[in-house]
């Protein structure tokens, strides 16, 4: 079957086409500046080239109805009609304590996901937008909202609960939910297969450095500890978000610069990480660049970024008692050598030894620790997109007949 992925963001909408038995991509793009002026269509078919459809897009509901035609049109098409989209899964940032995994979409499941749109106002409501759209666009059709919080969702309370009166969890639910769930369990899994471990008796750190960035402890398949909080801006230092920092800054910038509490968080947000640190730029290949050339605060950033990685893997490696293997995935822990290897080499305490020459390869899934280190370390490309298939399949299952999401 041919299953539809979707990524909705507030102005944007990313989409794969994914052939459930082959696992094969028959079509991936974008619409971007969904709702302002300058929109377009990138949209790439298998093996052809990649096209730029410029156009203009109102809102989400246009934007589904031109992927759709663009995936069935003479020109760029890949399908050639809409029934063969048996299915829709949808990414969604925040399911709160409410989902612990994926879920066939329905009219509850959908008031369900708006009642956590408090804890992700700036993702909740986009993933929901995506969701009604497609709804409206493919009626009848089966569609499954898959988490970035679900996997998450087997830290213990000592991990979850933050140290504020317990009736903020209680009213609020105030907590470390996490994200990224989706590359965690996939990633989590992969590294069991290429370490020949058996995930039910595995002790697993994942390192997902990407733009935004987090890291996750992964326990006998469960994730018990994972840096990102209530929201991704906290952990580790990343592109433009300031990661954990102490919480009385946000009122003494906020103070010293007459700024209000949104004004402060959009600069912990947008100009904070390594960004803000290096008065230079979010992407690592700059940072890496300029630290060549004696670029100082570039070359702090990066240096700060790592010893935040290396101590996250030395917090994580104590609660679960010891570590098996380390994953780097996404496009920083995938790509990103020298930041590997200045990570890798302060683990040396840990038995573990990197493979230089194995460390210079990118983007590929490759075992960068040597034969004898005491704990594996692989490079392990994250695909959300595949893992968001796979789900969607195992819920609609064989039953493509019988499950329907209902138009709202
Ligand atoms: P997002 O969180 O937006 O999904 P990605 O996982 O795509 O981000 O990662 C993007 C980041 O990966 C870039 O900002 C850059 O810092 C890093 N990156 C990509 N390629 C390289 C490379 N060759 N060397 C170093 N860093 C890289």
């Amino acid at each position: 079957m041919d299953v539809l992925v979707i990524n909705c963001g507030s102005s944007s909408l990313k989409y794969q086409l994914i052939n459930s038995e082959t696992e094969s991509v028959l079509a991936a793009g974008a619409c971007e500046r969904i709702g302002i002026s300058g929109g377009f269509l990138k949209h790439k078919a298998s093996e052809r080239d990649e096209v730029i459809i410029d156009v203009s897009m109102p809102d989400h509901e246009a934007a589904i109805k031109l992927v759709l035609k663009t995936l069935t049109d003479k020109e760029n098409g890949v399908i050639a009609s809409l029934k063969s989209i048996h299915a829709v899964g949808h990414r969604v940032v925040h399911g709160g304590e409410k989902f612990t995994s994926s879920v066939l979409i329905t009219k509850e499941v959908i008031e369900e996901i708006e009642s956590c749109n408090d804890l992700a106002p700036l993702h909740n409501p986009a993933n929901l937008i995506g969701i009604k759209a497609c709804a409206k666009a493919l009626p009848g059709r089966p569609m499954v909202a898959v988490f970035d919080t679900a996997f998450h969702q087997t830290m213990p309370p000592e991990a979850y609960l933050y140290g504020l009166p317990h009736r903020y969890y209680v009213d609020y639910k105030i907590r470390r939910y996490g994200f990224h769930g989706t590359s965690h369990s996939y990633v989590s899994k992969k590294l069991c297969e290429a370490a020949g471990l058996s995930l039910d008796d595995s002790k697993l750190i994942v390192c997902h450095l990407g733009n935004g960035s987090s890291i996750s402890a992964v326990l006998n398949g469960n994730s018990i500890d994972t840096s990102m909080g209530l929201t991704p801006l906290a952990g580790l230092i990343m592109g433009t978000r300031s990661g954990d920092i102490d919480p009385a800054i946000i009122e003494y910038i906020a103070r010293k610069e007459g700024k209000t509490l949104e004004e402060v968080l959009s600069v912990l947000n947008k100009e904070s990480g390594v960004l803000g640190m290096s008065e230079l730029s979010s992407d690592f290949r700059d940072l890496e660049e300029a630290a060549e050339n004696g670029n100082e605060l570039a070359e702090q950033a990066v240096d700060a970024f790592c010893y935040q990685v290396v101590k996250y893997i030395g917090a994580y490696t104590a609660a679960m008692g010891g570590v098996d293997a380390i994953a780097f995935t996404a496009g920083l822990g995938e790509n990103g050598c020298r930041v590997r290897q200045k990570i890798i080499q302060r683990l040396h305490y840990l038995g573990i030894e990197l493979d230089d020459l194995a460390n210079q390869f990118r983007g590929i899934p490759m075992r960068i620790s040597t034969e004898s280190s005491a704990v594996a370390v692989f490079v392990i490309p994250t695909n959300e997109e595949l893992a968001i298939m796979r789900e969607t399949v195992a819920i609609v299952g064989d039953h493509i007949e019988k499950p329907r999401t209902e138009s709202f």
